[in-house]
Formats: C-alpha cells, sequence, structure tokens
C-alpha cells in the first residue's frame, strides 16, 4: 500500500489573518527553547491565529530590554525579577518554566566555596552579576571587581580548558556536557547549595502589551504551554526539528545532554508547566534586598502577575463573554438586590471574584428566590450567587464548597417557650421561604412536617406575628438582623436546628468548568479579606435595642465563635496542606521524598552558611537488602521498608528530619549538632536495628555513614563524603558507622 502525504498549504486568507509577533530569545537556539520551537513547529501558534517569530540572541542583546521598548512583543529571561539601579522594572511576568536555575560557577579543582574565588579571574558578564541567582551569592560573599578579576565572556568554555581564566559563569544544561565528555576536572558552585535558589526561563511581555492586546497575550501563552509540554513528551523529535532546522552548535549528542538536564529544572511531573513560583520569587527579592542589589522599599506586584486559571479555563471564559448571575433579592446582610444593585456580604464577596475574572458577572434581578431558581434551571442564570447544596438541586446545578456556614434558628412569638427539639412542633404551620434547602432537608428528615411556604422572609415573620404560622426558620444571621430592626419585642428565637446552612456558590452543571473556576476564586481569596467583608456588615447588629431572652444571648455567642470559622477556610486549608504533604512524602514509607529532602539539605546549609551553626547527617542503607527481595518477593521486601522507616522515625529528634533517598537508602538530616552527637545517634540507631524483629524476615542489619557540613564544603562534596563513608562501612563488613574525618 502506497500512501500520500499531501501537504496543503494553507489559504491565503488564513495565513493573513495570522497575527504576526516576535518573541526574544535570550540565548542561541538550543533544547532551551524547545517548547516554544514546538509551539511554532507543530502548529500551536497557529492554531491561536498568531504567526510567531523567533529571534536569536545576538551578541549585545538584552531580551527583556527590547520588551521594555517594545521592540519586541514576548521575550525569555532567565532573571524572575528585573531591577534597575536597584529598583524594580515594571514589566509581565506571563510563566516560568524552569523551577531551578542552572545557572552556577564552574571552577578549577582547586576552588570548593565561594571565598576561595578572591583573587582568581573570573569570566563572567556584567549582566550575571547584576540580577540573578549568581550575583546574590556573589554580593553575599563580597565578591566584587575589587578582589576578583572579571574576564569577560568569550562565550566558549575553552578558555577554561585550557586554564586562561580560574572559573566561569556555566549552565547545568550546556557547559557541564563538554567538561565531563573531555573529563576535565573541575567543581561547582551552584548558588541554590548557598540558599540561593531563583527560577529561570521566564516568559515576559510588556505591561502595555499585556493591556492593549490581553487576548493575543493569553493565546501566545497558551500555545506555548502547549509547546513545552509537547517538547518534553517529545524529546528526540525536538531535538531532530532543532538540529536539522534550526541550530547545528549542538550535536545531537548535546542537545540530548540538554533535554535531559532541562527536564529535571522543569519538573512536569510535580508542577504544571508554565506555572509561576511567585514563592520563590518573592523568596529571592528578599535576598536581593539583603544583598543591597535591590532597594528596601520595592514590592512585586504579585496579584497582577498571574492569572489563576489554567489555559482551558481562560479559553472557555473568553467564549463566555460574561457570566449572568441570580441572588435572592431579601436576604440581609447577606444579600438583597436594592435600585438594581446586589448589596450585601455577598455581594462584596463577588466584587473580589469579579476583579479576578476577565469577563464581567451580570446580575439577572428576580423578583424572589424561587424565581431565581427556576431561572437557574432553564439557564437563564448561570450562577446563584449563595445556595446550599440539595438532591433535588444537584440534576441541574454543581456546587463548590461552601464559603458560609450558618446555624439555622426558628423565630416565634414572645411568649412561646424555647423549644428543644423541632419534631415536638411538627405539626404546626412552619413558614421557609419558597425553594429554600432547609424546607428540602427537613422534609426529607422529618416527615409530615407541616411546612408552609411563604416568598420572603419579612413575609414569613409578618405570618408569625398574625399568627397565621406557629414559627418561620431560616439563618440565624438575617434573622437577627430582621428581628432586631422589624420585630423588636413582638417575635424571638426559640430554637436551633439540629444543622447548619453550609452556603457556597451554585453553578449550571452543564458547564462544568464554571465550578471549578469559582473553586479557584473562593480558595484564592485571602482570609482577611473575606473577614473584613464580613465585619463591615454584621457591624450593624451591634445596636443595643434587643431585650434579648437566654436563648437569643446564648445563640449570639454562638454566632460570635462561627464568626472566625464563618467562612470555610480552615477546611480549605486543611485540604491545601494535605495536597502540599503529597508532594513532599514517600509513598511508601511517609518519611519525606527525595525532593523534599534536598531542600531541607539547601535550607540548612544555608543556614550554616549564615549562623555558622553545626549540623550533620547520617546515610544509611539495609545490608543485604537484595536478599530479602530475592527470598521473600518484593512485598515482604516492601513492608520491611516501611518498618525500617518506622524504626528511623521514632529513633530520630524532633528536630531531625528522616527522608527517604532513595530504594533502601534513608538520610537523616541533623540540625544544630556536630559530628560526634550525630555518631552517636547512628549508633544507636543501628542498635535499635539489630535488636528489631522484622515480622517476615526476623533480624537485618544496616550500614550508615555520617558526616557533619560545613562551610567551605559545597553540598555535593558533602553528600559525596557521606557516600563515601558509608562504603567504608560496607566495606569493613556492614552493620557499622563511619564518620568522616580528615584521615578517610
Ligand atoms: P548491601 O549490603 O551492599 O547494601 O547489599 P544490598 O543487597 O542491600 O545491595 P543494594 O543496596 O545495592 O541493593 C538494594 C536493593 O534494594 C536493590 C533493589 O532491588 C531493592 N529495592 C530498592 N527499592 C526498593 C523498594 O522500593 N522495594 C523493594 N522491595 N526493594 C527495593
Ligand atoms: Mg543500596
Ligand atoms: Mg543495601
Amino acid at each position: 500500500m502506497v500512501l500520500f502525504f499531501v501537504l496543503l498549504p494553507l489559504p491565503s486568507a488564513a495565513l493573513e489573518s495570522l497575527e504576526k509577533v516576535t518573541l526574544q530569545l535570550d540565548w542561541k537556539y538550543q533544547f532551551q527553547f524547545a517548547g516554544y520551537i514546538a509551539a511554532k513547529e507543530k502548529g500551536f501558534y497557529k492554531e491561536a491565529g498568531l504567526d510567531v517569530e523567533l529571534i536569536e540572541y545576538q551578541n549585545g542583546i538584552d531580551a527583556v530590554q527590547e520588551v521594555l521598548e517594545q521592540k519586541t512583543n514576548f521575550a525569555v529571561s532567565n532573571l524572575s525579577i528585573f531591577m534597575q539601579n536597584k529598583e524594580l522594572v515594571p514589566i509581565k511576568l506571563l510563566a516560568t518554566y524552569f523551577q531551578k536555575s542552572p545557572h552556577i560557577i564552574v571552577a578549577s579543582a582547586d576552588i570548593q566555596s565561594p571565598n576561595d574565588l578572591i583573587g582568581k579571574a573570573i569570566m563572567i558578564s556584567h549582566s550575571d552579576l547584576e540580577g540573578g541567582s549568581v550575583a546574590a551569592l556573589f554580593a553575599h560573599f563580597f565578591l566584587n571587581k575589587d578582589n576578583i578579576t572579571i574576564v569577560a565572556p568569550s562565550f566558549t568554555i575553552e578558555d577554561f580548558i585550557e586554564k586562561k581564566v580560574d572559573a566561569v559563569s556555566a549552565y547545568r544544561t550546556n557547559e557541564i556536557f563538554e567538561l565531563e565528555k573531555r573529563n576535565i576536572e573541575y567543581n561547582i558552585i551552584d548558588p541554590a547549595d548557598y540558599g540561593y535558589a531563583s527560577v529561570t526561563g521566564n516568559l515576559y511581555t510588556s505591561a502595555t502589551e499585556a493591556k492593549e492586546h490581553p487576548e493575543r497575550t493569553r493565546k501566545f501563552l497558551h500555545a506555548s504551554n502547549k509547546g513545552w509540554a509537547y517538547a518534553l513528551e517529545n524529546q528526540e523529535e525536538l531535538i531532530s526539528i532543532i538540529f536539522d532546522k534550526y541550530s547545528k552548535k549542538k550535536s545531537i549528542e548535546n542537545l540530548r545532554f540538554e533535554a535531559v538536564e532541562t527536564k529535571k529544572l522543569i519538573q512536569p511531573d510535580i508542577i504544571a508547566i508554565g506555572s509561576i513560583n511567585q514563592k520563590s520569587r518573592l523568596g529571592f527579592l528578599k535576598q536581593l534586598k539583603r544583598s543591597s542589589l535591590l532597594r528596601e522599599d520595592q514590592e512585586l506586584d504579585v496579584a497582577n502577575e498571574q492569572s489563576l486559571f489554567t489555559a482551558e479555563q481562560q479559553d472557555y471564559l473568553q467564549n463566555k463573554k460574561e457570566i449572568t448571575m441570580c441572588v435572592t433579592p431579601e436576604w440581609m446582610p447577606f444579600e438583597s438586590i436594592n435600585n438594581g444593585v446586589h448589596i450585601g456580604i455577598v455581594a462584596d464577596v463577588i466584587s473580589l471574584f469579579k476583579q479576578r475574572l476577565p469577563i464581567p458577572i451580570r446580575l439577572i434581578q428576580t423578583k424572589d428566590w424561587g424565581e431565581s431558581l427556576i431561572k437557574a434551571e432553564n439557564r437563564t442564570c448561570d450562577i446563584l450567587s449563595l445556595a446550599v447544596k440539595t438532591p433535588s438541586r444537584k440534576s441541574y446545578l454543581d456546587f463548590t464548597k461552601p464559603y458560609l456556614d450558618l446555624p439555622v434558628v426558628m423565630a416565634t412569638k414572645n411568649d412561646t417557650l424555647f423549644i428543644n427539639d423541632i419534631t415536638e412542633v411538627k405539626d404546626k404551620k412552619l413558614g421557609i421561604v419558597k425553594g429554600y434547602a432547609m424546607a428540602e432537608h427537613l422534609r426529607l428528615k422529618i416527615p409530615g412536617i407541616n411546612i408552609v411556604d411563604v416568598a420572603s422572609m419579612h413575609e414569613g415573620l409578618a405570618g408569625v406575628e398574625r399568627g397565621e404560622l406557629f414559627g418561620y426558620i431560616d439563618n440565624l444571621m438575617v434573622m437577627g438582623n430582621a428581628l432586631q430592626h422589624d420585630f423588636t419585642g413582638v417575635l424571638k428565637v426559640s430554637a436551633r436546628l439540629a444543622d447548619n446552612s453550609k452556603l457556597g456558590i451554585a453553578t449550571r452543571n452543564d458547564q462544568p468548568q464554571l465550578k471549578e473556576i469559582f473553586e479557584l476564586l473562593i480558595q484564592n481569596t485571602p482570609t482577611d479579606e473575606l473577614q473584613t467583608i464580613y465585619n463591615k456588615w454584621v457591624a450593624i447588629k451591634q445596636a443595643p435595642v434587643v431585650d434579648y431572652t437566654l436563648v437569643w444571648k446564648l445563640l449570639a455567642a454562638t454566632v460570635l465563635l462561627t464568626l472566625g470559622y464563618l467562612f470555610h477556610y480552615l477546611k480549605l486549608k486543611k485540604l491545601n496542606d494535605q495536597l502540599l504533604i503529597l508532594a513532599i512524602t514517600d509513598k511508601l514509607t511517609g518519611l519525606y521524598n527525595r525532593v523534599k529532602t534536598d531542600e531541607v539539605i539547601m535550607q540548612e546549609k544555608a543556614i550554616l552558611d549564615r549562623y555558622g551553626t553545626e549540623f550533620s547527617i547520617i546515610l544509611l542503607d539495609i545490608d543485604f537488602f537484595k536478599h530479602v527481595n530475592d527470598s521473600y518477593g518484593h512485598l515482604v521486601g516492601d513492608n520491611v521498608l516501611i518498618e525500617f522507616a518506622g524504626i528511623i522515625k521514632h529513633s530520630v529528634r524532633v528536630t531531625d528530619y528522616a527522608g527517604r533517598w532513595g530504594g533502601e537508602e534513608f538520610l537523616i538530616i541533623c540540625p544544630n549538632i556536630g559530628l560526634d552527637e550525630t555518631t552517636e545517634l547512628a549508633e544507636k540507631l543501628l542498635q535499635k536495628i539489630r535488636l528489631h524483629h522484622f515480622l517476615e524476615v526476623g533480624a537485618l542489619t544496616a550500614s550508615a555513614g555520617v558526616v557533619q557540613f560545613s562551610k567551605q564544603a559545597s553540598i555535593e562534596n558533602t553528600i559525596n563524603s557521606v557516600d563515601k563513608m558509608l562504603y567504608f562501612s560496607k566495606e569493613n563488613g556492614r552493620n557499622q558507622v563511619t564518620a568522616y574525618s580528615e584521615k578517610n
């Protein structure tokens, strides 16, 4: 069979309608830009209506300056923060692709720490010394032109190999390949080892471009994200494209090395591609200030920089153009419609959401809640601002997690006795606003309950006052408000129902994106902003007019208690905390995973460098673990690992960190103690292991290495040392501890 592949040229009309934009790169074509190249070559930009020209770096070009001067629409830069004369430059960060910086100093073998660079010749550009993690590191160690010789870059590692300079500014993704291939001895000084971590591979546009062409900006970002996802999934294909079509400066083999290193920096398995790590940027901002590279009063406008929504959600919103909203027209202090304007707590919360949404929310006026429900069901309204989840509503609505949690109460005439249990009065006429979730809930829970629909709270309370209804049920906040103002001395709260009203945003269920979007909005609204809104409206309650009955007083106290918890923040926070725990723990053993262990080491090392505190580590490896797997099988092996981790957990101090280093190796990080004490701890631990009876396999032993960190040695060298110590323990017959000392 013969297959014909016909390449159809795009109709010229389509080509003409593509918008031309440029992307300035900050280096020569290589895998570093694979995502953008993929977006261009695989047609993602074209699908987005864009004709993107990639501009390769030329000597002397400052990519970001090009953006600022609007010579290019977009630019890539390794810097996550821009400064000029110690002030931040107003520029818009669209995405961060590399979660770690590959920027390092490669130095000759005798240079082990930044201090060793003093008096040496270093090849580094001026811009490298002005911002970024290497600049921050140099500032920290007071390295500058007064004590080092700065050599202008030749853009090749040859000068270092030929020993014309002692050290050179380099990238883990690039120069290391050549050094390894040619077996050159070198040392790496990585700013991250000293606590100066920064994100790189940042995509920028100018504030003007973002403002005047928001749609184009969004599409460009979306297509670039898609390109990166593709490039990381199809590395070989991209390597060929880059080599065949863009640049032969790097060999295929070299590009492969770069691709592997690049993926490590992007971390697509744990971090959404392109997501901006504001925490890291803010941390770096502080370091820049401490190093006096940036003025103290400079702050990032973080809230304005990042869109909350994924590219897909943004697409959905753009197509939607506006969101229609129905509310409860009379439900103060939560909400009401006043001369066509939505007011109250909910209205204020919604206006916070509006600030973060790229499209408007339009209020659809209704005469009552019942009409709002009907309009939601027939899709006139996309959302209901405040609603409780009920079985019948689930057929046409989705519900976000609640953002209000309120006690439900019943109001009766003043002379009624306190009611313990609502079932006692289930035969009496009890008013509830038509369509309120409470009615549905109570009818299900208390069969035969005599609920009477009323149009509004006011009608319900007036009905009670006239004696047509025995009671009226609603949540405490709204009721309290009305009782104080309109029914003082006539009506009172005489019962609290067992269940609270949990209210969130309801969204039409035929557009599930809406629920995700509002869930994000709720999660990302700071607690203090909600609290301010709440206080503003609830302050009305303070008017000292009512002669409170005891019950009412108690309930008022409940409201105050609930106040702190009103907006369901603890719950959301708990969820977020759980996610965080997942990202840092090893699934099998529950100890910290490798990523977290690395991070802790970096943190502790930075503290040591700054404050000179002591800090040691123990590396443990189970002896002859392969036998366990071979004789009992992998599952038993796993159980042994879990048991082993349990022993570690119970043997270390609360201030220590225990992590799974890999396979059956564990690393214990002991801040604030030196070599001797740590060695003692390791001995005790091995003794515990010796004495332990492992459930399915009986006795086992382990070997350990111990080393103390020092200011002089890099993290890498220290880890190498501890590895070596472990190896000595194994060589000398296992089941023992070896501590690092100079003679080793
Ligand atoms: P040594 O005393 O020299 O350490 O001998 P060893 O047999 O323990 O050798 P080594 O440390 O090289 O081997 C570790 C073995 O641990 C290899 C691997 O099959 C096994 N292993 C690594 N991770 C896991 C795991 O998650 N579960 C199980 N069951 N086995 C694992
Ligand atoms: Mg091992
Ligand atoms: Mg082993």
